[in-house]
């Protein structure tokens, strides 16, 4: 018996398996075993933040409406996942704790990013809907909002409530946009939380979807506070680089739809369908990266691309 048709037949991608895919002289990174969905749960904010990606939005006042139906698509999903939750400001979603409840009990993990204005009560509340299924809670710390030393303290001051509280696994950060005007602030601030035991990220100011235009002097500030999210760099690029981006991670907004990521999201292609439609489709693999900016940090932390040339050190081993 000819060994092939056996393992086409346990394998559970299309053979021969994608992981082997090399694209720009690199190979794609380990097959994930968490897949990661980035969720805009709804446009509504009660912010208005200058630097805003989302502010050109048509309707700022959208919120994803069909609990019931999304709850089905995650139920559908093969294996395990990681679901995102962004805005907008997620904690103005009027069924937050219910969309959270439901993927708890689905198996599914949750990690969320909010801008913190949600009070002690709702945010405790949050961290005991989910427990153990938290993973990621990130607070951004919005400097147009939280701008005099008691909003800060404040700020802190609940920070410290929440990752007090998170269950074991799940960690904490806030993170703060390197707008000009707050470059000068920001070693300051990055000491402060540090001192409280607490984690601030820097992540680059973008508009129209580009890093904004920093002097190599601010550049270099920003890299020595960590760069994006404390990935190294302000601005990364994997264009022809292989990503298991659309098989293992994608976007979803409000109504359903689904990307890739944010670039293609951002440049309407590789659509994957309606997430609440039979359309909706995921990936079988790995593919080479279309995007010259890639600024999606989730997939980037959980390595589904390679950030160094692999190729030559799985040959020298
Ligand atoms: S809090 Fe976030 S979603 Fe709301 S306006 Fe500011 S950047 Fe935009
Ligand atoms: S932009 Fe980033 S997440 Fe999207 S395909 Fe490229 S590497 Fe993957």
């Amino acid at each position: 018996m000819k060994i092939e048709p056996i393992l086409k037949r346990i394998h559970p991608l299309p053979w021969p398996p994608k992981e082997t895919l090399v694209s720009g002289a690199y190979k794609a990174t380990k097959r994930p075993s968490r897949g990661v969905i980035t969720w805009n749960i709804n446009t509504t904010c009660n912010y208005r933040c200058s630097y805003c990606t989302q502010k050109f939005l048509d309707n700022r006042a959208r919120w994803s409406q069909d609990t019931t139906l999304f709850l089905e698509g995650f139920r559908k999903l093969p294996g395990e996942w990681e679901v995102k939750l962004s805005g907008g400001e997620p904690f103005q979603h009027p069924t937050l704790l219910e969309i959270v409840a439901g993927l708890k009990n689905l198996g599914h993990f949750v990690s969320i990013v909010t801008n913190f204005s949600a009070s002690e009560k709702k945010l405790l509340a949050f961290l005991s809907a989910l427990e153990d299924k938290l993973l990621v809670f990130s607070a951004s710390l919005h400097l147009e909002y939280i701008n005099n030393e008691t909003t800060l303290a404040e700020f802190i001051k609940k920070s410290l409530l929440v990752q007090n509280n998170l269950p074991k696994e799940a960690s904490f950060n806030a993170t703060c946009v390197a707008t000009q005007n707050n470059l000068s602030k920001l070693k300051e601030l990055v000491d402060r939380f540090s001192s409280q035991g607490l984690r601030l990220k820097i992540q680059p100011e973008k508009q129209f979807g580009d890093v904004i235009n920093y002097s190599q002097a601010e550049e270099t500030e920003l890299i020595q506070l960590g760069g994006h999210n404390g990935l190294g760099k302000v601005a990364w690029s994997f264009l022809g680089r292989p990503c298991w981006a659309g098989a293992f991670s994608f976007t979803l907004d409000d109504l359903g739809n689904a990307w890739r990521c944010y670039p293609a999201r951002r440049f309407r292609a590789q659509y994957l369908g309606n997430f609440l439609s039979p359309d909706f489709h995921l990936a079988t693999g790995p593919s080479p990266c279309l995007y010259s900016y890639c600024n999606c940090t989730v997939p980037i932390e959980r390595g589904m691309m390679p950030k160094d040339k692999n190729l030559e050190v799985e040959n020298e081993t």
